[in-house]
């Protein structure tokens, strides 16, 4: 039977969550995309203490005059990494910069825009609110609480706030060894000129860029001839050393494909075929340690497969437990579809002045055809037993990676 698409990734999801691969430590200049092992508890308050969102004067909140002016004596300065503040008594103020703690006995922050200076006196004149322009110690994350969660990929900002919270390394989940095999005896490197019945292979480098975009520089990268002994012998070897075997052509059913075939003899396999337009043949199994997935050789049919079912098994194994953005737009044209297949249409995204995000199908389909993703930002996804679709439905969209 073959599965349906949610049918084929909810089995996906399951075998990379089964076999989420293990932790390690790393240093946070490495970490960046990599997906946290476990939550991160806060050790101390984010700001550890409180101190100046603005350059001004810190002074009691109590002091500042309901109308007219006030005059306040300078009783010193704190500058952000001083060693010490002063003390600042009533009446008085102290001159401060921007992350600079605040003196004991003041709780409000005026900002230098706003005063005048009279030699050691600081005139504050009415309007000026008590406690403003502080920013309390924890106001951003308070000690003992959970700051970032395990299964969270480290954004940019995530990262930042790992450091700010002094974690000097970062506990994530290994990145899966990945082997790339592309496979076909008509395949030859772009640098080549092109023989009788040959053709230049394009999906080493899609799937190539693909996987970089998601963290994964695969260990091997091969060509393979659609020979069974070759094929045998490196798909052995790669389930060996590797956590994910990633190949592309040789999976239908004609008299070259010897993938099926392979997958079953060396390992098992868990689904073949899927009911999709691109990518019918996919095939998901697995060999020795290796979660394997054989893609169609069809460029447009293995970049639709890698989205749809790769990329979720590569953050699954990572155990990233947010689930994967669902993104929606209108369609901006009608469509028809002709088949009982769920269909991945290549289109182009617009976002609209009106905050709307429009999907326009591409005409060029084929799945042989590059130019149809090479020109499209996304694919919409239409389910199995949608025929026909109005302008202006919502169809989820499938963003292709590498655009922003
Ligand atoms: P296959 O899945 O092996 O039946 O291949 C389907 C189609 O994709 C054939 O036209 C192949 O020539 C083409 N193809 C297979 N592998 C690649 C590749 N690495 N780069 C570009 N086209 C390919
Ligand atoms: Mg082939």
């Amino acid at each position: 039977m073959r599965l349906s698409v949610a049918e084929a990734r909810q089995r996906v999801l399951e075998l990379g969550r089964s076999r989420r691969l293990p932790d390690e430590s790393i240093g946070l200049e490495a970490a960046f995309g990599r997906v946290l092992a476990a939550d991160v508890v806060a050790p101390h308050d984010q700001p550890p203490f409180a101190n100046s969102a603005m350059d001004g004067f810190a002074l009691r909140g109590s002091d500042l005059p309901a109308e007219g002016e006030r005059r306040f004596r300078l009783a010193g300065q704190v500058f952000a990494g001083a060693a010490s503040a002063p003390d600042c008594g009533e009446g008085e103020c102290v001159r401060i910069t921007t992350g600079a703690p605040l003196p004991r006995g003041t709780d409000t922050v005026v900002v230098k825009e706003n005063v005048r200076l009279d030699g050691d006196t600081v005139v504050v004149g009415a309007g000026e609110a008590a406690g403003a322009n502080v920013r309390p110690s924890g106001e951003d994350y308070r000690s003992g609480e959970i700051a970032l969660h395990g299964g969270d990929r480290l954004t940019a900002a995530r990262l930042g706030v790992l450091a700010s919270l002094g974690g000097a390394a970062a506990n994530v989940v290994r990145v899966p060894r990945v082997a790339l095999f592309v496979t076909g005896d008509e395949l030859v490197p772009p640098s080549q000129p092109l023989g009788f019945g040959q053709i230049h292979d394009s999906n080493r480098y899609s799937l190539g860029a693909l996987l970089r975009q998601a963290g994964v520089e695969p260990g091997i990268v091969a060509h393979l001839r659609d020979d069974p002994d070759e094929l045998r012998a490196a798909l052995r070897d790669a389930g060996e050393c590797c956590d994910l075997i990633l190949s592309s052509g040789g999976v239908s059913a004609g008299e070259a494909d010897f993938l099926p075939g392979l997958v079953a003899e060396l390992g098992r396999v868990h689904f073949w075929k899927v009911r999709m337009k691109p990518g019918m043949p996919l095939l998901c199994g697995e060999i020795g340690r290796a979660l394997v997935f054989s893609l169609p050789g069809n460029p447009v049919s293995t970049i639709a497969t890698f989205l749809a079912f790769v990329r979720p098994a590569l953050d699954a194994l990572q155990g990233v437990t947010e689930p994967p953005r669902r993104w929606r737009a209108r369609l901006a044209a009608p469509l028809i579809k002709r088949h009982d297949r769920a269909e991945f249409l290549r289109a182009s995204l617009e976002s609209g002045d009106d905050g709307t995000l429009r999907a326009t199908p591409l005409r060029k389909q084929g799945s042989g055809m590059l130019r149809g993703v090479a020109e499209a930002d996304a694919l919409i996804f239409v389910p199995e037993d949608v025929h026909e679709l109005q302008a202006g439905h919502v169809v989820d969209v499938l963003p292709l990676p590498g655009l922003s």
